[in-house]
């Protein structure tokens, strides 16, 4: 027999919650895409912004030929090759002496950009983080946030690298190496545009210019861009950036040889781990019971995986937005798509989208990966203690909630099969309301004989991130950004088309929601023109690389030649 009922220390989930769990349990704080009437998105664009006004050389003589693909190959490697490593496990700056080599990182920027450690005031947070800023002589503009990361991830093995990951070789077209591309390539990038205007002693800045740089945006960036959100929002508060860019998005994308899409995320999903621990009892292997701890386990890894969150495409949401761009500018790249859009069926779209790929797939459907399995001591002893822990990307039609409460209705038929007593988040917020009082008669195996797993099952979960506001496609600072980046990627014969997306990953960004509605995540890199993130053989196209920098240098400009985002009771030039 089987201890007949299961206490649930939090609570309990009652059946009316769980059916409707992956459809209403938003948290109150997050944003609801789809709840409001949407304004017909048709895709038209801003005009072209050409900063040549401001008398400055053309990005092309700064940013082009060979004389400026040597300096940016000597500066870009001389970053990569420092390990600048964070690890998950890192203890805080001061403490653990493996985050030291960001020191080096440090004087190796000032050695590199002298214009910029000369002209612009710099302020450590928390030890590594950076902040440099150029004051700007117009006080009632907002300032312009460009941000990157300093760190990188470990390499696993550096035998297995084409070439070795710290050597930042090139090979006169790529550079190879940990970080060449993530997220270094910006960080170059931002140095080299802003050492290109400081350079030059009679340019100053109108806007304030601030460069933000985490260094621990490979760990969730809590100690890096954690602390630094909040230093700023301090000195400047709330909502009181015009624009913040940092890395991310879906780059550009070439369409039909004539229409060049810049795919900047103005969404991110949200985020959770949940975390199963359980204890049960252990014993000699030689009479084991039916399953072990890991047996049980892996039956609840398995209800996990054969239930996988519903794809759901929503009308206004940055996706859809994407594809309506596309089936105007290019109807004939993908024709059901185009034939879709234009006849608004999003359920047929949805499904269509998640044949395409992951990355499509993964962008209107919740993820859910089970990344730890740990358990098991011994091989003649049943594990007491075993944990598996479950990565979360959370659509914007799915919530925190929704995905606490349907890992406790995935477990139920096996919580009620072994009899487990279930402690199910406790003292963490956003909690679903359980009421796990149904009858328990149903679907429990019978075993010949009695058996007592004594288990309990703890479920917690971290690094809990709502989805991310929608920044604006539309408006003066979307203006100004949509603007450059069709002069500055422009070409014969085509168009450039920049629209937002949504990101499945997360960026330092999370950190910044408070100080700016104004948030795109963009490395405005052409498609293929970076490789291997985040694994072996790490590289950037320098000649890919320029264009980024040349990007960077434009889009200071005309923010700077710009009266977009005044402060709050400034009065703009236009009203004196
Ligand atoms: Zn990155």
């Amino acid at each position: 027999m089987l201890p007949p009922s299961l206490a649930l220390v939090a609570g309990t989930l009652s059946a009316a919650t769980l059916t409707t769990a992956r459809s209403l349990l938003h948290d109150g704080t997050q944003q609801v895409l789809g709840d409001s009437e949407v304004a017909d998105f048709k895709c038209d664009l801003p005009p072209v912004l050409n900063p040549s006004k401001d008398g400055l050389p053309p990005s092309s003589d700064i940013f082009s030929g060979e004389e400026a693909l040597k300096l940016q190959v000597k500066r870009h490697s001389t970053i990569v090759k420092i390990p600048s490593i964070s690890y998950d496990d890192n203890g805080e700056p001061g403490e653990d002496p493996r985050w030291d080599v960001f020191y080096k990182l440090h004087d190796t920027l000032a050695s590199l950009y002298p214009s910029v450690h000369s002209r612009m005031e710099r302020v450590t947070v928390n030890t590594f983080g950076l902040v440099y800023t150029v004051k700007g002589s117009d006080t009632s503009l907002k300032p312009l946030l460009l941000a990157a990361h300093q760190d990188v991830v470990p390499v696993a093995d550096a035998s297995t690298w084409k070439y070795p990951p710290f050597s930042a070789h090139f090979d006169g077209r790529w550079l190879w190496g940990r970080g060449a591309s993530d997220d270094k390539n910006s960080l170059t990038g931002l140095f080299s545009a802003l050492e290109s205007l400081l350079s030059n002693p009679e340019w100053i800045p109108k806007r304030t210019i601030i460069l933000a740089l985490g260094f621990d945006e490979e760990c969730s960036g809590r100690r890096g861009a954690g602390e630094i959100g909040k230093y700023l929002e301090e000195l400047y508060g709330a909502g009181s950036v015009a624009l913040i860019l940092d890395e991310g998005g879906m780059g550009l994308e070439l369409l039909d040889n004539d229409t060049l899409y810049a795919l900047p995320a103005v969404m991110e999903k949200g985020h959770i781990d949940i975390w199963l621990e359980l204890h049960v009892n252990g014993g000699h292997s030689s009479i084991p019971f039916p399953h072990t701890g890991i047996g049980i386990m892996a039956e609840i890894v398995n209800q996990i995986e054969s239930n996988p969150w519903a794809p759901k495409l929503i009308k206004g949401s940055p996706i859809y937005n994407h594809f309506v761009c596309q089936a105007r500018y290019s109807p004939d790249a993908a024709p059901n798509i185009t034939k879709l859009i234009n006849k608004g069926n999003l359920e047929a779209l949805a499904e269509e989208l998640v044949t395409i790929d992951r990355a499509t797939q993964y962008r209107i459907q919740t993820s859910q990966a089970v990344d730890y399995f740990i358990g098991g001591v011994k091989i003649n002893a049943m594990p007491e203690s075993i944990t598996i822990g479950v990565n979360h990307r959370i659509a914007p039609q799915d919530s925190i909630l929704a995905v606490k409460a349907n890992i406790l209705k995935q477990i139920k038929p096996i919580v009620k099969k072994f009899g487990l007593t279930v402690s199910a988040f406790k003292g963490e917020e956003l909690n679903p309301e359980f009421a796990f009082d149904e009858d328990l008669g149903d679907g429990v195996a019978e075993p010949m004989y009695e058996v007592d797993y004594n288990g309990t099952l703890i479920l917690s979960s971290s690094q809990a991130t709502l989805v991310a506001p929608v920044s604006p496609t539309s408006g003066p600072v979307w203006d100004v950004f949509s603007g450059t980046i069709q002069h500055s990627f422009a070409f014969d014969g085509g168009r450039v088309v920049p629209v937002g997306e949504l990101m499945t990953g997360n960026t330092d960004t999370r950190h910044y929601i408070n100080l700016s509605p104004n948030i795109y995540r963009w490395t405005p890199v052409r498609q293929g023109g970076n490789a291997n993130a985040h694994t072996v053989d790490e590289r950037v196209d320098m000649y890919v690389h320029l264009e980024i920098a040349s990007f960077y240098y434009d889009l200071i400009r005309n923010f700077d030649a710009s009266d977009v985002a005044p402060k709050a009771g400034a009065i703009s030039e236009e009203e004196l």
